[in-house]
C-alpha cells in the first residue's frame, strides 16, 4: 500500500511550478507573512527565518517577537517590520490585525513555554489564515490532544523533523513504517507534512508522498530547519498552493546548499550560506 502513490518532484517539476515576477506589480502582489518566531537564547533562529523568508520574495515580512528579541531582529533583518509580544522572553499573544497576513510561519526556536502553547491555542481557534508549523510549534501541538483537536478543516503544512514527527505520530518502527504513518496524518488532518531527512518526503492530504531530489549533508546542521521555514511560509503567502510551496520550497532549500557546495564545501556550510545561495538557487531555475 505504501508503495502506490510515490512521486519524485524534478528540477523540470519545480520550474513550471515558479512564477516569473509581473512588470506591473508591488510590493503588495508578493504576500505579507508573519513569522512569530524567537526567545530568549534562540533569536538565532527568528533571525534565519525571517532572512531566508526576504530572499524567496515575499513582498512584506512582519516577525513578532519576545521583547528581549527586538533590538536582535530590527538589527540584524533590516527589511523585517518588527513587533514585539508583551512577554520579555517568550511567544504569549497574537499580534493585532491578524488578517491582513496572507500566511503565518510558526515555531522556529519559540520554546515550548505555558504561555507558548496558550497563543498557539489562540492561533488555531481564531485564525483561518495558511498555517506553517515548524520547531516547537509542532512539540506543542503533539503534546496536547485539544490543540490536535483543533488541527481539522485547515490550510496547514508541518515541517517536522523524524523526531518531532514521532512526538507528533507515535514511535515509528522503521523507515517504511515511517511513509506509512506520514500518509496516515495527512489524510486524517487533511494537511501537508514536509517529512525533512536526507530525502525529505512530502505527505498530501489526498494521500501522496512526494521526495525530493536535492540537498546534501552539509544541510545537518543547526538552523538550516529554521530556513526551510521562512522559504515556506514566504512561497504560500505569494499564493502557490500548499503543495507548490512545499515541493518548491524543499527543492530550492536543497539546490541552495548544493550550490553552496562549490564555495563552501560540506563540511564548512551553515544555515546562512544556505540563505545566501538562495537567490542563485532561484536564478538557476528561471
Ligand atoms: P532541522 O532538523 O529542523 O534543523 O532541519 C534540518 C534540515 O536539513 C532539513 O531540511 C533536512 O532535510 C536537512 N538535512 C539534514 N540532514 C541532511 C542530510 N544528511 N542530507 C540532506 N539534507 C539534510
Ligand atoms: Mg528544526
Amino acid at each position: 500500500e505504501v508503495k502506490s502513490n510515490l512521486y519524485c518532484t524534478r528540477q523540470e517539476d519545480v520550474q513550471r511550478m515558479l512564477k516569473p515576477r509581473k512588470k506591473f506589480s508591488h510590493k503588495g502582489t508578493y504576500g505579507h507573512a508573519l513569522l512569530l518566531c524567537g526567545s530568549f537564547g534562540k533569536m538565532g533562529a527568528a533571525v534565519l527565518a525571517a532572512r531566508a523568508c526576504l530572499r524567496s520574495g515575499t513582498g512584506l515580512l512582519t516577525v513578532q517577537v519576545p521583547q528581549a528579541g527586538y533590538p536582535i531582529l530590527q538589527t540584524a533583518v533590516a527589511e523585517a517590520m518588527t513587533l514585539t509580544d508583551k512577554n520579555r522572553r517568550h511567544l504569549s499573544e497574537l499580534p493585532p490585525e491578524l488578517d491582513k497576513y496572507s500566511v503565518i510561519g510558526i515555531g522556529p526556536g519559540i520554546g515550548t513555554e505555558r504561555v507558548t502553547k496558550t497563543a498557539i491555542g489562540q492561533l488555531l481557534a481564531t485564525s483561518s489564515l495558511p498555517l506553517v508549523i515548524d520547531a516547537d510549534a509542532i512539540n506543542l501541538v503533539a503534546g496536547s490532544e485539544k490543540l490536535k483537536g483543533q488541527l481539522y478543516k485547515k490550510k496547514l503544512v508541518f515541517t517536522p523533523h523524524p523526531k518531532e514527527f514521532e512526538r507528533l505520530v507515535g514511535k515509528v518502527k522503521n523507515d517504511y513504517d515511517r511513509l506509512q504513518h506520514l500518509r496516515e496524518f495527512c489524510l486524517e488532518y487533511g494537511c501537508y507534512v514536509v517529512l525533512k531527512g536526507g530525502h525529505t518526503a512530502i505527505g498530501t492530504p489526498e494521500g501522496k508522498i512526494y521526495f525530493n531530489t536535492t540537498g546534501n549533508p552539509g544541510l545537518a546542521t543547526g538552523g538550516t530547519g529554521d530556513v526551510l521555514t521562512g522559504i515556506i511560509t514566504a512561497l504560500v503567502g505569494q499564493q502557490y498552493t500548499l503543495e507548490e510551496a512545499c515541493r518548491l520550497g524543499v527543492f530550492i532549500h536543497g539546490l541552495a546548499a548544493d550550490l553552496a557546495l562549490q564555495t563552501v564545501g560540506e563540511i564548512g556550510m551553515t544555515a546562512s550560506d544556505v540563505i545566501d545561495h538562495l537567490p542563485k538557487a532561484f536564478l538557476h531555475l528561471s
